[in-house]
């Protein structure tokens, strides 16, 4: 295990490599943050590589958006596309040559060979042979460079041919992956097939021998990935040793899936659709279709919300703390303590991590997040009003974007009035009672909610009226339903004139309704 950024003597390296294909999955962050906790923790690098090789599934705008992505995260990486670094370039597609060097090591070793059988070729073999896999069982059946002679092969070639690179797998051999979370798994090799290394129609690596020649170039030495490319690690193992890298093979730490909220399986974005729920971090513009897929920065969560929630979906610090900062997360973690179970997507966790988070955060950061809030609604105050509407509020909000329908009352005053509150609070009686407190506040030595509360108080007691009844009758009226804040609160910020001819705006409708 990596000590003080040290693994057998190698720094500690890790990296995030995700193929820009469309928007990046709420997973693939989980993954981003614990391999940025374990690079922290280890005083390692974090590298951010860009794996573009399959140029069929390419989508614009996918890279630029898993950037912005971490930038508003404030996960930050050492090196990699757009940061810069000593092992780059870090885009795949930018070092082609660099692959094609590696793959002829292969061919010229043996342990690949060249293929020329077409689509068609392949679809009639697939006819032929239940369940046909191109293997050591087949290849000596097919059109490659085990079959034909070395000249015909040159011909096809210069004839422009189009061919692939295949990884020639040698059958039966128990291939061990050391997975730091899943500990020893064995795959026997004759399961495997003799992958596709590289095509000759766009001169481009597959992605399997891309990241094996790249996590050895670029000296990773612990690979973090989701649970989905466990099935790919016993080839990356055997890559690794045809290449004669063994010595400096990465361990391997395969995260476990997330799940749905409910019921079973792995968690997709029609779950998010159907709970109303983003499975994305921002909101994405799909560029084919015009579709958009709603984000987490847009749905107005905080960004270390949801980087405590993720780190804490299949990894917890050895006790049951829950709110940690990023620091405190560095500090603790460990992928001793990651499980191997699959972690269930509980979004409703993620909206009380946002609720507490935003109790945790300063009154003054808050009021900046408020004060745009307030001017696009056409309200001018000062910041020190608006920390007072903050400070009203602040417990009871999931999301910062409900402060203004919490609080908007204390700025217009209700043009309506809740039914069920005004059928509730404004009985019989009630029109008598909010009169009555309107001339005793009218006539009160102070209008300060600290000393106006007490005297109210014992005015309500020597008539000896109902309390709730009368401070509620007035709170439909100050507030247009029975909600909100202390009622002192609300006078205190309305001011006496405002309180009474809201007050007495209220007594009205009640007589005449
Ligand atoms: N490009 C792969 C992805 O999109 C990387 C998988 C790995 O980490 O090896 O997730």
């Amino acid at each position: 295990m990596a000590e003080n950024g040290q693994d057998n003597g190698r720094r500690v390296r890790v990296r995030f490599a995700p193929s820009p294909t469309g928007p990046l999955h709420i997973g693939g962050v989980r993954t981003a943050i614990y391999n940025y906790l374990f690079a922290r923790r280890n005083g390692g690098d974090f590298v951010f590589r860009i794996e573009d090789t399959d140029t069929n599934r390419f989508v614009p705008g996918a890279e630029e958006y898993i950037i912005q992505a971490f930038d508003w995260l404030g996960i930050k990486f050492d090196e990699g596309v757009s940061f810069g670094g000593n092992y780059g370039p870090y885009r795949q597609s930018e070092r082609r040559d660099i692959y094609k060097k590696y793959v002829q090591i292969l061919l010229d070793s043996g342990k690949a060979y060249i293929a020329f059988d077409t689509p068609e070729q392949l679809d009639a073999k697939r006819a032929e042979i239940p369940n046909f896999q191109y293997d050591a069982t087949t290849r000596m059946g097919m059109t490659n460079s085990l079959t034909l002679s070395k000249e015909e092969v040159e011909k096809r070639i210069a004839a422009g041919e189009q061919y692939v690179v295949r990884f020639k797998i040698e059958p039966d051999i128990n291939v061990e992956v050391h997975d730091l979370i899943r500990g020893l798994v064995v795959i026997n090799s004759s399961i495997l097939d003799d992958k596709v290394l590289f095509k000759s129609a766009d001169q481009l690596p597959t992605y399997h021998l891309a990241n094996i020649v790249d996590d050895h170039l670029m000296e990773i030495t612990h690979v973090i990935r989701g649970e989905e490319w466990l099935p790919s690690a016993p080839l990356h193992v055997l890559l690794y040793k045809a290449f004669g890298w063994e010595d400096t093979m990465p361990n391997f730490a395969h995260l476990p899936l997330l799940l749905k909220p409910e019921g079973s399986g792995k968690l997709s974005k029609r779950d998010g659709d159907k709970l109303g729920f983003p499975v994305f971090p921002l909101e994405w513009h799909d560029p084919k279709t015009g579709e958009v897929s709603s984000g987490y920065r847009e749905k107005d969560y905080l960004p270390q919300a949801v980087i405590n929630f993720l780190a804490l979906l299949g990894w917890n610090p050895g006790n049951d703390l829950e709110i940690m900062s990023l620091e405190e997360m560095v500090n603790l973690f460990s992928l001793e303590h990651c499980s191997k179970a699959g972690a269930r997507f509980n979004y409703q966790k993620l909206v009380w991590f946002n609720h507490e988070y935003i109790m945790n955060t300063a009154d003054e950061t808050l009021v900046q997040m408020f004060m745009p809030i307030l001017q696009k609604n056409g309200i001018n105050i000062s910041m020190e009003k608006a920390q007072t509407v903050v400070g009203m509020f602040k417990n009871r909000l999931n999301f910062i974007s409900e402060l203004w329908d919490m609080s908007k009352f204390l700025f217009i005053a209700p043009e309506e009035y809740d039914e069920k509150s005004a059928k509730k609070w404004w009985k019989e009686g009630a029109a008598e009672y909010v009169s009555q407190l309107c001339d005793f506040i009218e006539s009160a030595p102070t209008f300060n909610g600290a000393e106006l509360e007490p005297m109210v108080m014992d005015w309500i007691a020597s008539k000896e009226y109902p309390t709730g009844k009368v401070m509620n009758a007035l709170r439909v009226a100050l507030v247009g339903a029975a909600v909100g804040p202390h009622i002192f609160q609300i006078t205190d910020f309305i001011g006496k004139e405002e309180t009474l001819r809201r007050a007495r705006k209220a007594i009205l409708y009640m007589q005449q309704n």
